[in-house]
């Protein structure tokens, strides 16, 4: 350990902050610069409030790697890295909300963790140093500087709680390396879910219910452990955990049966969310699902522009065309069907679709309504008659909730049937039902479109339009609200905030000149999710902020394919 530095280290951002007091708000402009506040510690104002109801100034504290608690040798790979950033992230954002953190805990913060460990812009470890992002608001008496304040926090408190959260010494390595562990075995898993042919596994004693829909903490009590039936249950072996039982859901079509609540969407959902890694603790550490897995539901009243549905819909009332399917006000089954002819573009290997959140005549259609409707008086090809297709032709698996209706055990390979929280294998059950169904009513093949489009983008509507997260699943652009909640895997408003990043860029370039040629599909959300692979949450960022996470190019293809455009734009 170095030996503590002399008090007035802060001397220089100290007596600046004390000069400016009772001065005029605006004065605190005058921050330019960087400023040592400790040993090892330096604070920079990237930008300062203009007044004390503006958003929240910017800084960035730099912290010489040996004064933290980066373990030596530092981490070799990206994985690694995330994972300890993660964790130093929590340590002080935990140390920043924590009672005796004073006036900083008003007036500092940094972006609060969610259960998955993700890559965030707000704490980054380097070769030499660790940067951290934080907001802060500037203290104020009215519209007056409070110096000394403003000098106690960052001067003084700042520095200390960084020390006692992430300084060497203060980091519980232990715990540090439970995290980085739980990252490494995810990473394993998910390798051995692709090696074996599976989309998702699922550890036996992995506590997926959720304390509320919107509280993605673990549900302390009455919490049901998974375990595997017999017939589904298979042993990985972990890097760190060891052999580990559980459900192995193969390629294919899977269905999740059961009776209501007895927890078929939380074991979705759960495969949904397992796109990523979760801290140790959060009992879902051990399920990892295909990295491309992806919900899709009805949305209705969401704009569709050119998507060929010619799988799903056929002679449709009035002449509309469906090879190039437009709205501004899709019905719930056009809706859904744009959302699986769209993640299809993406390369999507799995989808995850509930009964729950589904239109009832884009799933299915049994054979007396099949009876009813003539071909031409039903413009739609239910999706369970293409599933068997979309895995043939596109390896596209799907798990599908279901308690409604058996029509789905005409096509499925596998069947869970959900009793109180324990899945059951109800495959053979389901094959013998089968036996009775009676044939189905037969439906033409396909054609599977082309996944290239373009979604004309004209920057002029939405001139000077602000885009910004309102949670972790809804974006507000301009005064239009864009919901991406089907995806599943949304779980941070940082990955909001980075998709709404994103679109500002591709607004930047449209409003180029010889830049409107619209997106190309689906190459701009994929070139998007490479940059922001490569160089971080803040790739697509004017200026560093510490509220950026990582995102996927199916969660970036979903806000493109949902923009709405404008009339004028229309072609
Ligand atoms: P379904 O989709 O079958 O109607 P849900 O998944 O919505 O059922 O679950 C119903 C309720 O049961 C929810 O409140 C959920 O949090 C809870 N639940 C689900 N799985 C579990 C579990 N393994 N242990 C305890 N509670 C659970
Ligand atoms: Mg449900």
């Amino acid at each position: 350990m170095r030996p503590h530095a002399p008090r007035n280290t802060g001397q220089s951002l100290e007596d600046r902050l004390s000069a400016m007091d009772g001065g005029p708000y605006p004065a605190y402009r005058d921050l330019r610069g960087s400023f040592a506040i400790g040993p090892g510690v330096a604070i920079e104002f990237l930008h300062v409030q203009p007044d004390p109801y503006a958003p929240p100034s910017r800084l960035r504290a730099r912290l010489d790697r040996e004064w933290t608690g980066v373990p030596v040798p530092g981490p070799t790979t990206r994985h690694e890295r995330v994972a300890i950033e993660d964790f130093l992230a929590r340590a002080l954002h935990r140390a920043l909300a924590a009672r005796d953190a004073e006036e900083a805990r008003r007036s500092v913060r940094i972006d609060p963790p969610a259960q998955q460990i993700l890559e965030r812009s707000a704490l980054t470890v380097r070769d030499g140093e660790v940067e951290v992002l934080l907001e802060v608001d500037l203290p104020a008496r009215g519209r007056r500087i409070e110096g000394r304040r403003a000098a106690r926090v960052l001067a003084h408190e700042l520095p200390r709680i960084l020390e006692r959260s992430i300084g060497r010494g203060a980091v519980d390595s232990s715990a540090l390396c439970s995290h980085v562990r739980a990252m490494d075995d995810y990473r394993a898993l998910r390798g051995i879910v692709s090696d074996r042919g599976w989309i998702a596994f699922a550890a036996d004693g992995s506590r997926i219910a959720r304390r509320s829909g919107d509280d993605d903490a673990p549900l302390e009590q009455g919490s049901v452990p998974l375990v595997a039936p017999e017939g589904l249950a298979a042993f990985v072996d972990l890097p760190h955990a060891g052999r580990v039982r559980g459900l192995a859901i193969p390629r294919g079509i899977t269905l999740l049966c059961g009776g209501g609540f007895h927890g078929k969407s939380t074991l979705l959902r759960s495969l949904g969310a397992a796109v990523y890694p979760h801290v140790p603790g959060d009992g879902r550490e051990r399920i990892a699902s295909d990295p491309t897995t992806l919900g899709a539901r009805a949305e209705d009243g969401r704009a569709v522009t050119a998507v060929d549905l010619r799988p799903f819909l056929h002679d449709l009332p009035g002449g509309v065309d469906p090879a190039a399917f437009s709205t501004a006000n899709a019905s719930g089954a056009t809706s859904q069907a744009a959302a699986i002819i769209e993640a299809m573009a993406m390369g999507c290997r799995v989808l995850l679709i509930d009964e729950d959140t589904s239109a009832t005549n884009f799933l299915l259609r049994d054979r007396w309504m099949a009876d009813l409707l003539r071909w031409e008086q039903e413009p739609i090809t239910p999706l369970l008659s293409r599933m068997r297709e979309m895995l043939e032709h596109a390896e596209v698996s799907t798990v599908l909730v279901v308690g409604g209706s058996g029509e789905a055990f005409r096509v499925a390979d596998r069947a869970l049937l959900m009793d109180a929280y324990h899945p059951l294998d109800a495959t053979a059950r389901v094959a013998g039902i089968r036996l009775h169904m009676g044939e189905s009513s037969a439906v033409a093949p396909a054609r599977w479109p082309s996944h290239e489009r373009t979604i004309p983008l004209d920057a002029r509507p939405w001139d000077g339009a602000r885009v910004r997260a309102l949670g972790p699943r809804r974006l507000l652009v301009g005064d239009a609200e864009l919901d991406l909640g089907a995806s599943g895997a949304l779980v941070h408003p940082s990955q909001a905030r980075t998709l709404a990043t994103i679109l500002q860029a591709w607004l930047r370039q449209a409003a180029r000149p010889g830049g409107a040629g619209g997106l190309r599909l689906p190459d701009a959300p994929r070139d998007a999710a490479r940059r922001i692979a490569a160089e971080g949450p803040l790739a697509f960022a004017p200026h560093p902020r510490g509220d950026l996470a990582e995102v996927r190019e199916q969660e970036i293809a979903m806000l493109a394919n949902r923009l709405r455009v404008r009339e004028s734009t229309r072609r």
